[in-house]
């Protein structure tokens, strides 16, 4: 589908943006935004704000950056919050700055499509309760993680156990003496490896590629924040070498645990590839000690358990998928005007990224976290200020 066409279904015309999404980002935009007087429009597809914190984390998550790295704009933590807030802490956090800016999402209201119009020069909106909405701007909070992503193994059908995924795992102690297979070592896969053996399970976990792991804090600074400092100064590359340095001195040697550092550095390779490193948190000394025991790729399931790409076979009571997650974007954003790639990733690398064309705008879509979105908040609300105490700017193309 290309730009709407004009219909005959009656439409809400609105004053201000509308924003898709009530997590973090929908709510830093609609935040940055009534601090300068410009009323929006929030629609979220569950029933709550940041429903992926509150309905697709586990329990024991807590934030992996340090407080002042996760902080949206305008509002601060509470006092007395710690280093790395709970989830709890975190949703707590969100709600309250829900109420402090008077933003009250319309729940339950899916997006299906958005397109821009080009006979009324605004983006119509359709929702699947039938609705339509019409806005001047349209800003896209649909997040980096809006779907799971769930690969297919050979023979998956066949698997008599439980198999989930870690948007649906809330505790270890749902599987306490079961030997499960969780596939995938990013942080999801890490944390989860250790949160079941924590709660009596015996957790294997895949790792079929390469992956840099750093402890998070290093002589007791974040490790995040170190980094910050040293790209100041240093280049990319010289940062990797200490960072890799610092890890092989805490840690040892990694790849004799089945833990293979990757050719690039932790953060050439998340410029380039946007993969984010693991901040140990405690699952690395579990591997040493054998009991997080790490598996090669997977080859097959079977109806008991799993066959390995090294030829080995392991019977498994359940399987946790930490495969992460991808955008929805692309399922619904018609004429995005080259702001997207076809993955519903901002197409712009950070800092850029966050402004399209006719009134469009992305916020948190470059691997950035929730430091990358207060920052796409506070520039899309300037602009918006900017475009509307200034209508005919609207239609400049992309600055
Ligand atoms: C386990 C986990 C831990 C993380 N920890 C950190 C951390 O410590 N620090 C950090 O910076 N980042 C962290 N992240 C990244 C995290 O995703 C972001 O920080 C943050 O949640 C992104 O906010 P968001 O609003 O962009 O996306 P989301 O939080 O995913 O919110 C998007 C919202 O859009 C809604 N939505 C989607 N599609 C539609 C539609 N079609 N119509 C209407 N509504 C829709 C969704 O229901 C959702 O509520 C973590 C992610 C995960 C999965």
């Amino acid at each position: 589908m290309g730009e709407a066409e004009a219909d005959s279904s009656p439409s809400t015309w609105l004053p201000g943006p509308l924003i898709v999404g009530a997590g973090p980002s929908g709510l830093a935009v609609a935040a940055c935004l009534a601090d300068v007087g410009i009323p929006s429009t929030v629609l979220e597809k569950s029933s709550c704000v940041a429903s992926l914190w509150q309905h697709r984390t586990y329990d024991r998550l807590r934030l992996h950056l340090p407080k002042q790295f996760c902080e949206l704009p305008l509002m601060g933590f509470p006092d007395g919050f710690p280093k790395y807030p709970s989830k709890h802490q975190f949703i707590s956090y969100l709600e309250s700055y829900a109420t402090a800016f008077g933003i009250r999402p319309r729940f339950g209201t899916e997006v299906l499509d958005a397109a821009f119009d080009r006979g009324i020069g605004a983006w119509r909106v359709r929702t699947r309760g039938g609705e339509d909405f019409v806005s001047r701007w349209l800003v896209v909070a649909t997040g980096e993680n809006a779907e799971p992503v769930v690969p297919e193994f050979p023979g998956m059908e066949r698997f008599g156990g439980r198999v989930v995924h870690t948007c649906a795992y809330r505790s270890g102690a749902d599987f306490t003496g079961e030997k499960v297979l969780v596939v995938g070592c990013g942080n999801s896969g890490m944390e989860v490896s250790l949160d079941l053996f924590r709660n009596d399970a015996r957790p294997h976990m895949v790792v079929r590629n390469t992956v840099h792991v750093l402890p998070r804090e290093m002589l007791g600074w974040s490790t995040f924040v170190v980094t910050m400092a040293l790209l100041r100064w240093l280049p990319l590359r010289l940062v990797d070498q200490f960072l890799c340095a610092m890890a092989h001195l805490m840690f040892g040697d990694t790849d004799r645990l089945g833990l293979r550092r990757p050719k690039l550095g932790p953060m050439e390779l998340k410029n380039l590839a946007g993969k984010t490193p693991v901040l140990d948190v405690g699952a690395l000394a579990l591997i040493r000690s054998g009991n997080i025991k790490v598996m090669r790729g997977v080859k097959e399931i079977t109806r008991g358990g799993a066959k390995f790409v090294d030829g080995m076979e392991e019977q498994f009571d359940a399987i946790i998928l930490a495969t992460g997650y991808r955008s929805n974007v692309s399922s619904w954003l018609m004429d995005d005007g080259g702001l997207f790639t076809k993955e519903g990733m901002a197409k712009d690398p950070f800092p850029g990224g966050w402004k399209g064309e006719k009134g469009l705008y992305c916020v948190g879509f470059t691997r950035r976290g929730l430091l990358g979105a207060s920052h796409d908040a506070l520039n899309i609300a300037r602009d918006i200020l900017l475009r509307r105490n200034n209508p005919s700017s609207h239609h400049l193309a992309k600055q």
